[in-house]
């Protein structure tokens, strides 16, 4: 299996963005929203209510939010939703056309109990392969490549990894390893991103190329210190979300750039999105809170001018591009 990871400098001048409307330059790209979602099925799995979807509603509904994102100076979007909370490339391709706005998709898998049995069935093989056929060749019969690849560890269980979440990681490393896509995990306990450190690294992966995703979910700031010396991106991505003021953020922020890790910092906020389990998708929230409210309140907090340029217009290319 090749590898190869270049340097932070020489991605700087070769990668690219894969996104829906084809593949960015890192100067057309100024502000990528990190971890957001068009369309996630956030109802039970056996309804399935996401396999029913029109585009034309989703459209109805998020289209106006993308148009508000435009306006505020976002040039595009990570959508997050993997398989397992109703993925569907082709809704988000739809709005994409509907809205000449690049989104940024994901291969991957979703944690207990939402892994499909499907993915279940297959071994840390053929799920490579299903991932690597998705990052090259393209979702379904979309013509959109996956960026990059999403993993998940159930929230409730602080011990680690079951053995489903375990080999959809081993294959994210060997599917990310083998095209130099970033891996992002939702996790919320700092040992088990220590754990799925551990593991990409046995897999050849590196670790620089792993974003922690909700890392404000846990409250131990040494643990987060702990993933960003390793390498990883750690990623605050609730913001303007009810568990945390912004004054949280900006703590956050500030204590990372104090201890040298501005490169490694991402921000976001898991908004949208249109909800097929909920009565005409549930309630939408804006795209332009962290651009409207959260920023200006940043830039006048002790984090210096450069540091926040480089958490809001660099790192968010240097994780998604490849
Ligand atoms: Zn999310």
């Amino acid at each position: 299996m090749k590898t190869y990871f270049p340097t932070t400098a020489e991605r700087a001048i070769v990668s690219h963005l894969i996104t829906t409307q084809g593949t960015f330059e890192r100067d057309e790209i100024d502000l990528l929203l990190a971890h957001e979602h068009v369309f996630v099925d956030l109802g039970p799995m056996a309804d399935e209510n996401w396999k029913d979807a029109q585009a034309e509603a989703v459209i109805d509904r998020i289209g106006p939010e993308i148009e508000r994102a435009i306006d505020a100076g976002i040039d595009a979007l990570v959508e997050c939703t993997p398989e397992g909370v109703g993925r569907r490339v082709d809704i988000d391709l739809a709005v994409s056309e509907a809205t000449d706005f690049p989104i940024v998709v994901p291969t991957g898998i979703y944690q207990e109990p939402n892994i499909p049995q499907w993915a279940r069935d297959m071994s840390v093989e053929d799920l490579t392969d299903w991932m690597l056929a998705e990052l090259t060749e393209g979702i379904d019969d979309t013509g959109v490549r996956a960026a990059w690849i999403k993993v998940s560890t159930d929230d409730d269980d602080p011990e680690g990894l079951s053995p489903d979440e375990e080999k959809i990681l081993r294959a994210a490393a060997r599917a990310g390893a083998e095209t130099g896509a970033v891996i992002g995990s939702h996790t919320l306990h700092g040992d088990v991103v220590d754990q799925q450190l551990d593991i990409i690294k046995a897999e050849g992966y590196d670790p620089s190329r792993f974003i922690w995703i909700h890392a404000q979910a846990e409250a131990d700031r040494d643990s987060h210190e702990r993933a960003a010396e390793r390498g990883a991106f750690v990623e605050y991505d609730w913001i303007g979300g009810d568990d945390q003021d912004d004054q949280t953020y900006i703590d956050l922020v500030a204590h990372m750039t104090e201890r040298g890790y501005t490169d490694r910092v991402l921000l976001s906020q898991d908004r949208g999105y249109y909800d097929p389990s909920e009565p005409d998708g549930g309630d939408i929230d804006p795209y332009t809170y962290i651009v409207e409210s959260f920023l200006p309140k940043l830039r006048a907090s002790s984090v210096d001018d450069a540091a926040i340029e480089t958490i809001v217009h660099e790192n968010p290319f240097d994780a998604y591009s490849r």
